[in-house]
């Protein structure tokens, strides 16, 4: 596939749910892909997205050399600024500090993550904006359990970050269990008064998008 062929997947499930078009963002998730491929397999379709896509990464080291790179190779957004940097992976404490390229942290799990990308912020000038990502009820290591949602995102709205919305990940393979997981994060984002739903990856973003997804982070379909 290419990023060309995810695109009009995406515009096709916009349309079949009954969508405006253009409401669902890609973010091209480019971990473990070097750089000359991120180029030649997204960049170079930049124009096909207002803004550009952005890039997302799952490991902080490699977003910290991949940014700088970029950034050594002026590469950039089609308006010229500079490429816009998602850090969709789980977060280390320690890892924060490579994350100041970043525009948006989506899976953000407590608020000791929340406070160390606010103290980083501070330190930087700026801070990413931040999604938190629900667990799904499956035998999953990450993710906030649904119950302490609304305490865990109080909490994060006082650190002075700002909660965009909510992330999930659907369990693999079960496309029931994968509808009624993003329902259910659409409802929690709607009662939270969220903007952004990140959900769908390669194997499940018309299923996400049905369920009102706003970001689709997808990998694999770009590169393959
Ligand atoms: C790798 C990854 C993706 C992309 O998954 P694909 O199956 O390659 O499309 C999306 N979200 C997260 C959190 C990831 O780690």
């Amino acid at each position: 596939m290419s990023l060309p062929e995810v695109l009009a997947g995406i515009r096709a499930a916009e349309a079949q749910a009954g969508r405006r078009a253009g409401s669902v963002r890609l973010v091209a998730v480019t971990k473990g892909q070097p750089l000359e491929q991120v180029r030649e397999r997204v960049l170079v379709h930049a124009h096909l997205q207002p803004g550009g896509f952005p890039l997302g990464e799952g490991r902080a080291q490699e977003l910290r050399d991949k940014a700088a790179a970029a950034q050594e190779a002026r590469l950039t957004a089609p308006d010229g600024t500079s490429l816009e940097w998602h850090y969709v992976g789980p977060l280390q404490l320690n890892k924060v500090k490579y994350l100041r390229p970043v525009a948006l942290v989506h899976a953000l799990e407590d608020v000791r993550q929340a406070q160390a990308i606010a103290d980083a912020g501070a330190k930087w000038g700026h801070a990413p904006d931040v999604l938190l990502q629900v667990h799904n009820g499956e035998a999953q290591k990450h993710g906030i359990p649904p119950e302490s949602l609304h305490r865990v995102h109080a909490e994060v709205v006082q650190t002075g970050l700002t909660v965009r919305g909510l992330m999930v990940m659907a369990p693999e393979g079960a496309e029931d269990q994968a509808r009624r997981v993003f329902a259910d994060t659409a409802r929690r984002g709607h009662d939270l008064g969220l903007p952004e739903l990140s959900m769908g990856m390669s194997g499940d973003y018309p299923l996400a998008i049905h369920a009102g997804a706003t970001l689709v982070r997808v990998g694999r379909s770009l590169f393959t």
